[in-house]
């Protein structure tokens, strides 16, 4: 079992990456942000729920959270482990993760932290809602998203790190630049 969790701030190309990775590794990529927008498309109950957070730039509640994690990584096709991407973003959610692998008697195999410096950030996810139209890639949105970001997520680097799981990745190179050198990360491992 190989669990790979890509962490990254908001436009550092976790999704992208997790994708290629996905079809490399033939691991299924286990996107929370996926999830939630499928839910959202299909109009279910959970993605009503998530809409309101989603539009702020918020985080979904944990639990609701973490129960869709639970129920994605118990399907079939993650068996083997997973790319997990955009999930953990809170400490009870890295917490709760630790939990759910043991039970299936797995455990996080590396945490590759895709770097992007902010300045750059901001400006990839402005253009990104020029094209894609994402209704959380508005600016008031896209600078809560980073103060979140900063204060949730930001310090599960410190814990990977103290475990000597995390491995940091230049994230301003080209899509495939920083593919290569995820796999020669995970491959080192
Ligand atoms: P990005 O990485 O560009 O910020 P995502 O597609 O990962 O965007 O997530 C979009 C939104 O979905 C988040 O702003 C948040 O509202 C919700 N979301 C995604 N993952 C989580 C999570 N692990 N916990 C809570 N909310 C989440």
């Amino acid at each position: 079992m190989k669990y790979i969790v890509l962490m990254g701030a908001p436009g550092a190309g976790k999704g992208t990456q997790a994708k290629l990775l996905q079809q490399r590794l033939g691991l299924p990529q286990v996107s929370t942000g996926d999830l939630f927008r499928y839910n959202l498309s299909n109009q279910t109950e959970l993605g009503q729920l998530a809409r309101s957070f989603m539009d702020k730039g918020e985080l979904v509640p944990d639990d609701v959270t973490i129960a869709m994690v639970r129920e994605r990584l118990s399907q079939p096709d993650c068996v083997r482990g997973a790319i997990l991407d955009g999930f953990p973003r809170t400490l009870a959610q890295a917490a709760a993760l630790d939990k759910l692998l043991a039970e299936f008697g797995g455990h996080i195999n590396l945490v590759p932290y895709i770097h992007v410096e902010e300045s750059i950030l901001v400006e990839r996810l402005v253009r990104r809602a020029l094209i894609e139209g994402r209704t959380d890639d508005n600016e008031a949105t896209i600078q809560n998203r980073m103060r979140v970001y900063l204060t949730q997520t930001a310090p599960l680097l410190t814990l990977y790190q103290e475990r000597g799981l995390l491995v940091q990745i230049d994230g301003d190179q080209s899509i495939e630049t920083v593919h290569e050198a995820l796999c020669q990360a995970i491959a080192a491992a």
